[in-house]
């Protein structure tokens, strides 16, 4: 904003819990006074045409901001909406979900030290929606892999790993099985990797990946892991378990050439919205990955100390999801005296 000299960034409150935790996440932004006006945009969904889509005004903030943070959305049952999060993806081409998977000091889970970034794929694959029935109790599904859609995710992958310092990128496929599919994945890595003389690349089978992972995840810390679609989604809801044992921690960024969306990994948890119960954590780490996105590193490492700090300090201080007493606003204002 040439006013202010304000980043602008698109803000998707969403449902259940959403509005709670976006609170949460811009009382410690105004406390730690970070250069940033968010712009509040609704996404209820619309058919157009028999197609879900989003309200024109809100494209319109998000192609302008380029940058925004969701919460929660709802989808709406038995009404013939396609996912919100599927419509979004397509709407803005986001076509790389970054997936980090951190230990949380202060909520035990069975391994210590877990570090773990995983990309995944995020249009096509299984995921291109391409199945039919070839006779009745014959039905066939179409994973599509283009080299186009992979180029784009791998060189994501690599250029993250180079920003994050992380020196090996490891493709996750099985083209012992799949030849020509993942075959062309791999392929695409290796053909990149020219490019990119200070990362070591490295493939490995997606059932080698899950043993050594749980296994050990610390032979991962120093790595970023690419992976289609499908293996992606199975891969980081485990990453999730081994480093948070639960989704209420996790962040994620959707990346596109233009827009990325940060966004927590969590639903609208109907269940508990309206009642001061939600932990805002995921929100806030997704907000800490977007402030670095954006090149707010100092603010974002203030952020990420000040909401780690509080959860380590002790049950007092956690909400109930992590077994502790507080609630979304005690743990708000403890986050904000730690900034
Ligand atoms: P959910 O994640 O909303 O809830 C699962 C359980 O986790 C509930 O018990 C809930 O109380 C708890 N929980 C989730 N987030 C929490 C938080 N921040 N703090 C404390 N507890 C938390 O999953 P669901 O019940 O399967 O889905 C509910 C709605 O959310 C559905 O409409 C679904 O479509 C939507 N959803 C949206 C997204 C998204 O927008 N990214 C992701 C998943 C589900």
């Amino acid at each position: 904003d040439p006013k202010t000299g304000n980043f602008k960034v698109s803000f998707i409150e969403g449902d259940g819990i959403g509005p709670e935790i976006s609170k949460s996440v811009k009382d410690i932004f105004a406390a730690a006074k970070v250069p940033i006006d968010f712009e509040s945009v609704v996404v209820k969904p619309l058919l157009v045409n028999g197609v879900t889509s989003i309200p024109e005004e809100a494209q319109k903030s998000i192609n302008t901001n380029l940058v925004a943070l969701k919460g929660p959305l709802a989808t709406p049952v038995g009404k013939g909406h396609r996912s919100m999060n599927l419509t979004l993806r397509k709407t803005f081409g986001l076509f790389a979900n970054l997936r980090p998977a951190k230990s949380v000091e202060g909520f035990k889970t069975i391994y210590d030290n877990v570090d773990l970034v995983l990309i995944r794929e995020n249009t096509e694959g299984e995921y291109a929606g391409i199945e039919h029935a070839i006779v009745p109790g014959v039905v066939q599904s179409i994973k599509l892999i283009t080299r186009e859609a992979s180029e784009r995710v791998i060189r994501f992958a690599y250029e993250y790993a180079r920003a994050a310092e992380r020196p090996r990128l490891i493709v996750v496929h099985k083209s012992t099985i799949q030849r020509l599919s993942d075959g062309l994945f791999v392929d695409v890595a290796k053909e990149l990797q020219s490019e990119f003389p200070d990362i070591k690349l490295e493939t490995e089978l997606i059932d080698n990946a899950v043993l050594n992972t749980v296994s050990d995840p610390s032979k991962y810390s120093d790595a970023v892991s690419v992976c289609p679609n499908l293996y992606g989604d199975i891969l980081s809801d485990m990453n999730s378990g081994l480093s948070a044992g639960s989704l209420g921690l996790t962040p994620s960024g959707n990346i596109g050439h233009k827009v990325s969306i940060f966004e927590a990994v969590h639903g609208s948890a109907p269940d508990i919205a309206g009642q001061d119960k939600a932990n805002p954590t995921a929100l806030l780490l997704s907000s800490v990955m977007m402030l670095h996105h954006m090149g707010l590193h100092e603010h974002a490492a203030q952020i990420e100390k000040a909401v780690l700090t509080t959860i380590a300090a002790g049950p007092e201080c956690r909400t109930g999801d992590l077994k502790g007493t507080a609630s979304t606003s005690s743990f708000t204002e403890a986050v904000i005296k730690r900034l």
